[in-house]
């Protein structure tokens, strides 16, 4: 796909809104119904040639935007935050564009966010990730604003998990997927598909043995008990991505977003409204009774 050009649009967002993208009366109206709000958080890194540096903002905001619109379903109304565009990327510092946030500036972002949202009346904060490296600042800072306030609730909603135990379903390498590669390019294919340049996707994976100490079973991102900090994906890769993004396509990236948005949607409804729902259900293979 071409890189467009001038004054031509780059790209269609669609809705429900984010906080950004609403007025003050329309959140004041929203507040009538809700004090629930999901909060993204992604990251500008590299992610190889093929995909965008904001990939994980885009992310972010798609498993909110879609967790939002199973939820309204359920007859449980949120509001969308706006998307914390920064991350703590530090292990990408390697490939051009990349930003990083110290741990505690992230930490203190999110918590300042929320204690602003709270002062206008939102109550319990749901926090979806883009970028699975946040997840150490995202705890600790729904920590803080519980700590900061009398009685806010916070949690942090990590789909990584829930996806890994399906992903095997969905994805046609026979190879570990991962940053970039070809689940995470399939779902910037179904949002912004005029951002990916799948021509210049280049196959790249790692040993299972390097593959098991960033994701896998036994990592703590991906279902594991076992957290192994990163020096840099420069030791792992020279193009910013692991995997094979030429396998890539919307069909995939749409039965991705599908789990995530679907058990995001259980784990709120069922902890911020009391619904009777078992996210484990969204990622049960065997159907039968
Ligand atoms: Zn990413």
């Amino acid at each position: 796909m071409s890189t467009q050009s001038g004054d031509s649009p780059l790209y269609t967002q669609h809705g429900p809104p984010t906080l950004d993208e609403m007025t003050g009366p329309e959140v004041a109206e929203k507040l009538n119904k809700t004090d629930v709000l999901l909060l993204p958080l992604g990251a500008i890194e590299g992610h190889g040639a093929h995909l965008p540096l904001g990939t994980d903002n885009f992310e972010a905001r798609e498993n909110c935007r879609r967790a939002a619109i199973e939820l309204e379903k359920m007859g449980c109304p949120v509001v969308i935050g706006p998307v914390v565009p920064f991350g703590t990327s530090s292990f990408h510092m390697g490939f051009a564009g990349t930003i990083t946030l110290k741990p505690e500036t992230l930490i203190a972002v999110i918590r300042e966010i929320c204690l602003s949202l709270y002062q206008t009346g939102f109550k319990k904060f749901a926090f979806v990730h883009g970028h699975d490296g946040n997840l150490p600042s995202m705890m600790v800072a729904a920590q803080e604003v519980v700590d900061n306030t009398p009685d806010a609730k916070a949690m942090v909603l990590n789909w990584l998990t829930p996806l890994s135990k399906v992903y095997h379903t969905i994805q046609a390498s026979k190879k570990q997927e991962g940053h970039g590669g070809e689940g995470e390019t399939s779902r910037i294919l179904v949002t912004h598909p005029e951002l990916v340049h799948l021509d210049r996707g280049v196959v790249h994976h790692v040993p299972p043995e390097e593959m098991r100490k960033i994701q896998g079973p036994e990592h703590i991102k991906t279902g594991g008990g076992i957290f192994y900090a990163t020096r840099s994906y420069q030791e792992h890769t020279p193009y910013g991505h692991i995997g094979d993004p030429t396998l890539a396509s919307a069909d995939k990236g749409e039965r991705g977003y599908d789990i995530i948005a679907r058990w995001v949607a259980a784990v709120v409804a069922r902890d911020y409204f009391g619904h009777d729902v078992d996210p484990n259900d969204v990622t049960r293979l065997d159907n039968s009774p």
